[in-house]
């Protein structure tokens, strides 16, 4: 028989009468026909509440205690729960996650799931009970209770749909799905019916704060499809599963992250370890790093840029000043008034002009673009904060989000179709590994493509349009694109295009360089493109160090970088492809599966 699980959020349980409901809705399903496993969070704000009950007791609760607490909170929906389905009229067994059998690591209030046992609830199960699990929490190889972090009762509900195979993994909460953008600043974004795991990784760490991350890891991982539904409604919702909503469509979302800062390393050292250096004393302190663009170096100098949170900018800040005195030679300058505006689509991949139509809807906005990075799925621009809301508007009518993609005018797209996982194929890969340990899927070198580089560029409204619309109209396919801060109201701008390319690439870049009194052009003829791929690169922080450590101790220079929820890519010296693909294959073999 086929199993649903259904997990109801905090405020889709925070009232008798919700719990009613909710309870009603598993029913339904049950009496539809399928075995119905259901995962409940703590009642509405409880879970805030606990924190700050143990807040008022002391202020260093021990991580232990703070799980034994916390775990309450999910104790008391799944019993209520249990006893509104049976005042229903039907069976219903709660469990928590010790009963269940849901191991994780020790790590208090942030725990990973290790492995989760099948045995008791497939019996409840067969015995004809709706099986309610505690969210949010499981115990480790002692019998510490643990819990998976804030928001984890998600990353529950897809796990034990993953191991029981589930059919669906249904998400009820108190909005009707994903959203073009967050609905709440622009009333004009659109829901969407379906939307692609990568896509939703990105937008969600991007701020679109719908589901925990590791939740879609999990999905993508194990290939659950995800339902998010509104509990209050019948509403069909948003399904988050292997395709986008419609393969032609460039993009899907945009997402704004306005509380930014940007750190710049003004000229600092060319040469390898200098993005290890910095990288890792930010890591030391559990800083996440967001953007990270570096410009071609000139003269042995480079510059680097990155954002971090807003309010991490003090301790990022320390961090960076420890480096640049192991440097002896360098500059550091920040912005913590900044804000970014990203857009997310699988299409991207295979269409061209897309960066062209986001940087023209900024500049026609008079928005000022700071910095770039793109990905294979995503393109994001740092702007002032002042300009944020603006700047998400000009570019969700850019790509008319607010309409449905059949309603939208069509683009021009290249060949090539989106790769299908086979599901079969990645659980047989995932056997006898914990089930959120990293996995690195692949590690490609590509040494296809050759770098123009456009240096002082004038920091005002308006280039980046410029450049990529000339670009565009040449018929040149750009990939990777970065522009990076470089003092004195400059930046300077990279892209890469396919080696054949290169030429009437150059040409444009020298016209538009002329026409706009930038500094001048150079280029390569040939860089090296590595990419590191593969889930839970986010929650496992680190992937970018280990490439960095690894090229750095082979000698090899790293010129670009991007990074994404899915993917670390980093151009290299074009004579140096081969020699770093070796060296990564070899810093990540024990987690290349
Ligand atoms: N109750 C926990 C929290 O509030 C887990 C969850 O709701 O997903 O974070
Ligand atoms: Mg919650």
């Amino acid at each position: 028989m086929s199993v649903i699980v259904q997990k109801f959020g905090g405020t889709s349980v925070a009232t008798p009468e919700k719990i009613l409901a909710a309870a009603r809705k598993a029913i339904r399903a049950q009496k539809e026909g399928h075995q119905v496993v259901m995962v409940v969070s703590a009642m509405g704000h409880s879970t805030d509440e606990l924190i700050e009950l143990a807040e008022q007791v002391t202020d260093r609760p021990p991580a232990r205690e703070m799980d034994m607490l916390l775990s309450t909170g999910e104790q008391v929906s799944v019993a209520l729960m249990a006893m509104a389905i049976d005042s229903l009229g039907a069976k219903a067994v709660s469990l928590t996650g010790a009963q269940i059998g849901i191991k994780t690591d020790a790590t208090h209030t942030k725990a990973r799931i290790r492995s989760i046992s099948t045995q008791r609830m497939r019996a409840a199960l067969d015995e004809g009970n709706i099986v309610i699990a505690a969210g949010f929490q499981g115990i480790d190889e002692d019998f510490n209770i643990t819990t998976l972090g804030r928001g984890g009762s998600d990353t529950t509900a897809v796990a034990l749909a993953a191991v029981l195979e589930a059919e669906a993994c249904e998400i009820y909460t108190d909005v009707d799905g994903v959203y073009t953008t967050d609905p709440r600043v622009l009333p004009e974004a659109r829901k969407v019916s379906q939307i692609s795991y990568d896509e939703m990784l990105e937008l969600a760490s991007l701020g679109a704060g719908v589901m925990h991350n590791r939740s879609i890891e999990f999905g993508k991982k194990y290939d659950v499809p995800i339902l998010v539904r509104n509990s209050q409604s019948d509403a069909p919702g948003t399904m988050i599963a292997a395709e986008s909503e419609s393969p032609d469509q460039a993009v899907c979302g945009a997402a704004l992250f306005k509380d930014e800062a940007r750190v710049s390393l003004l000229g600092v050292p060319d040469v390898p370890g200098t993005s290890l250096g910095i990288f890792s004393r930010i890591a030391e302190r559990n800083i996440t790093v967001d953007m990270i663009v570096q410009n071609v170096g000139e003269g042995g100098k480079a510059d680097i840029s990155f954002t971090v949170p807003k309010n991490e900018l003090a301790q990022t800040l320390e961090a960076v000043q420890s480096a640049v005195e192991l440097f002896g030679v360098g500059q550091v300058t920040h912005d913590a008034g900044v804000a970014k505006v990203s857009v997310v689509g699988l299409g991207m991949a295979r269409q061209t002009g897309v960066a062209q139509r986001m940087f023209r809807a900024l500049a026609d906005a008079s928005v000022n673009i700071q910095m770039i990075t793109t990905s294979e799925i995503k393109i994001s621009a740092l702007v002032e904060r002042e300009a944020a809301t603006r700047a998400l508007r000009a570019v969700h009518q850019a790509f008319e989000l607010d309409r449905s993609p059949a309603q939208r005018q069509a683009a021009t797209r290249l060949g090539g179709s989106p790769r299908a996982t086979d599901a079969a194929d990645v659980v047989a890969r995932l056997q006898g590994i914990d089930m959120e340990e990293l996995c690195i899927h692949e590690i490609s070198l590509d040494e296809s493509q050759a770098r123009v580089t456009i240096s002082g560029v004038p920091d005002q409204p308006g280039i980046a349009a410029k450049v990529f619309d000339e670009v565009a109209a040449a018929g040149v396919f750009v990939d990777m694109i970065v522009q990076s801060y470089t003092g004195h109201g400059h930046a300077s701008l990279t892209f890469t295009v396919p080696q054949d390319q290169l030429p009437s690439a150059h040409e444009v870049a020298a016209r538009v360089a002329r026409s706009l009194a930038c500094q001048g052009v150079t280029s390569s003829p040939k860089v090296a493109k590595l990419s590191v791929s593969g889930v839970g690169l986010r929650s496992h922080t680190g992937v970018a160090i280990r490439m960095f450590r690894s090229l750095a101790d082979a000698g090899i220079n790293v010129d670009l970088i991007n990074t994404s929820e899915v993917r670390v890519n980093v151009v290299v010296d074009g004579g140096k492809g081969q020699a770093a693909l070796a060296k990564l294959n070899e810093a990540f073999h024990d987690v290349l599966r």
